[in-house]
């Protein structure tokens, strides 16, 4: 069992760290994300709801979001853990977390807080609006991203911190160097991967 959170600025890299170390530990990789951009490009009636938000670059109402994740976390793949990319990203998030997970009798085993500084999640992410075209992707969205990150997102690092759940790692540097770096913390946490070779 295995239940494990990744946080971090946009573009500090945890969707492509979240579908490593969830084939690592043979977990699923749920990204709200995700799930958004495919209920967005399948015009589902959840798509067209929270097309606009992720268009500006702002949060999807809690309400909305926490059902979607409840939901998830519902489905049989999620029985044995999973790896929560994108999810808490505010107070009332955590709160539905805390509460979902204690109605299970559960908890989360460590949050990793991917970091990398401004100037280089700004370029990644120009450099992905270059390559996929993603419609939050845009210079002044993507500085709309990175506010809301500091101001709802940021402070939840104070509060799973205060819990000593968090590990930090440095996001800078190769795709391989930065999962090897989340695997060594982990494993020094007592999280050992089912797979190593990835
Ligand atoms: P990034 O971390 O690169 O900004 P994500 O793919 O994780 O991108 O999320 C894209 C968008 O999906 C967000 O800007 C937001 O509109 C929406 N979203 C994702 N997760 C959440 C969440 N937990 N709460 C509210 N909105 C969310």
């Amino acid at each position: 069992m295995t239940r494990l959170l990744l946080i971090g600025p946009p573009g500090a890299g945890k969707g492509t760290q979240a579908e490593r170390l969830a084939l690592a530990f043979g977990v699923p990789a749920v990204s709200t994300g995700d799930i958004f951009r495919y209920n967005v490009t399948n015009e589902t009636p959840l798509g067209l709801e929270v097309k606009s938000y992720l268009d500006a670059g702002a949060y999807v109402p809690d309400t909305l979001t926490n059902a979607i994740v409840a939901d998830r976390l519902q489905e049989a793949d999620a029985a044995s853990g999973f790896l929560l990319d994108g999810y808490p990203r505010t107070t009332d998030q955590v709160a539905e977390l805390d509460r979902l997970l204690d109605a299970e009798g559960t908890q989360l085993d460590v949050v990793v807080l991917i970091t990398a500084d401004t100037d280089e999640v700004v370029t990644r992410l120009l450099k992905r609006a270059a390559e996929q075209g993603r419609a939050d992707d845009t210079a002044d969205v993507i500085r709309h991203r990175l506010d809301v990150y500091a101001e709802q997102t940021a402070p939840l690092i104070d509060v799973y911190s205060a819990r000593g759940l968090v590990v930090t790692i440095d996001g800078l540097g190769a795709v391989e160097e930065v999962t090897e770096r989340i695997l060594a913390a982990l494993a020094e946490r007592g999280l050992r991967a089912s797979t190593t070779t990835l």
